[in-house]
């Protein structure tokens, strides 16, 4: 979505977009210049450690949290302001973020939901990438059924430092992206003995790096392992670390996954356009675009492709619309699966193998990544049964 072709911006707009353009090319260059492309769903584990300095060095220079108030340390721009930077950091094809869950997640539901002193002790080494965050919702047992959390949390008034009681989890989390990285994980957990469903939940800010938290990773489709297993036993955290009210951190947990369906993936179809050029390039090069059935499912995508961009401006419009996050995201979900599935058939039969020692190339990783992108952050499932009770008020699923 490139905001200038409708003509309806702002000056101010288009400045800013020159802004983040200009700001982008004099600093994408020396040792960053190499992370270009790099990072992101799939391929999460390229150069993290170089990564980390790239978001270190936009915090220094006051482009992380772009969209937080002032008051918490952000820019607190505009929602189109937003868009326009994420769509420049594509069309810059700089490399992906490491912090986006403490970011985009984390921040504002403690600016939300959070103390005061929270939101002086966790919002600032998220700003500046000092710390790193994990989301701890997932387990075996719930998944698309959050509220059937089983991991425990029980106060202990006998031990901790500032405030004397401390709480205690035990229970297994799943699916935690990242953690390895994480000095922070957010845990949704049972504090109330006997409650059921979305009753009894906290949200519980647990530091990672203790005895009573241990990270196993899962080896993905894609050969590496982006995800963990979190295992908890008798892991310890501060009584106040707690956002929202003991035994309400169902409201918590919503409100914190209003924010994951939300303002980031707006920008993303540059981004896409980007993989879709890609792969036109390779149907020219490698002659498959001489296939009709090649070339009409090219040109789905590319129609596809521009419906989600003016949804995305739709989006901007309509900002605050409940459907919209979900509509977006079955919309860019099943549009990146169906791009993998084509990158198959434009490569061809040898796509089928992989080179030695499991070495993949862009479009074999793009294919088994994609397969991913209509579970996370709710399934499609999940995003129709929303549509379809919230906002068509058809009859409810039985439950
Ligand atoms: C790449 C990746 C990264 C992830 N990262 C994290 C993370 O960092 N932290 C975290 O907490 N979780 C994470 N997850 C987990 C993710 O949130 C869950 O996978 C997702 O919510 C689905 O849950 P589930 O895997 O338990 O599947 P299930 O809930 O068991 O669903 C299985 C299937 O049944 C369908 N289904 C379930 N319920 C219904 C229903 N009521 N109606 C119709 N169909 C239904 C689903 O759509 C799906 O197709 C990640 C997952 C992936 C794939």
């Amino acid at each position: 979505m490139d905001l200038t072709d409708p003509g309806d911006v702002t000056a101010e707009d288009r400045a800013f977009r020159a802004e983040v353009r200009g700001w982008l090319e004099d600093n994408l260059v020396g040792e960053f210049a190499a992370l270009k492309g790099l990072g992101g769903s799939g391929k999460d584990l390229e150069a993290h450690d170089e990564r980390l300095a790239w978001d270190r060095h936009l915090a220094a220079h006051g482009w992380t949290c772009i969209g937080w108030p002032e008051a918490h340390g952000g820019r607190g721009l505009s929602l189109t302001q937003q868009v326009i930077f994420h769509e420049e950091y594509a069309r810059a094809n700089a490399p992906s973020r490491v912090n986006h869950l403490g970011e985009e997640l984390l921040g504002p539901t403690l600016i939300a939901f959070g103390t005061p002193e929270q939101q002086r002790r966790f919002l600032p080494p998220i700003r500046a990438v000092e710390e790193l965050w994990c989301q701890g919702y997932s387990e075996p047992g719930a998944g698309s059924d959050l509220a059937n959390v089983q991991t425990k949390a029980r106060l202990d008034p006998s031990t901790g430092s500032g405030t004397g009681a401390q709480w205690v989890i035990d229970g297994q989390k799943v699916w935690t992206s990242l953690a390895q990285f994480s000095d922070w994980i957010f845990v949704l957990a049972r504090s109330e003995p006997g409650s059921e469903r979305h009753r009894g939940l906290s949200f519980l800010l647990v530091p990672t790096k203790q005895d009573g938290v241990e990270i196993r990773g899962i080896e993905q489709l894609t050969g590496g392992a982006e995800f963990n297993e979190v295992f908890f036993t008798g892991a310890r955290t501060d009584a106040d670390l707690v956002v929202g009210e003991p035994g309400q951190g169902w409201a918590v947990a919503m409100g914190l996954l209003g924010f994951e369906r939300g303002v980031s993936t707006l920008g993303q179809q540059v981004g896409f356009r980007r993989e879709l050029d890609a792969l036109l390039d390779l149907a020219r090069a490698n002659g498959s675009l001489g296939d009709p059935v090649v070339r009409d499912r090219l040109a789905r995508a590319d129609v596809e492709l521009e419906v989600i961009r003016l949804n995305a401006l739709r989006t901007l419009a309509e900002e605050q619309a409940p459907q919209q996050a979900s509509i977006a995201k079955l919309l860019w979900a099943g549009w990146h699966r169906t791009l993998g599935e084509l990158a198959m058939l434009v490569r061809g039969s040898d796509a089928l193998t992989a080179g030695p020692g499991y070495a993949l190339d862009e479009w074999q990783r793009l294919f088994l990544f994609t397969r991913a992108d209509t579970i996370y952050g709710g399934s499609d499932e999940i995003q129709r049964n929303i549509l379809a009770e919230r906002v068509l008020g058809l009859p409810r699923e039985a439950r």
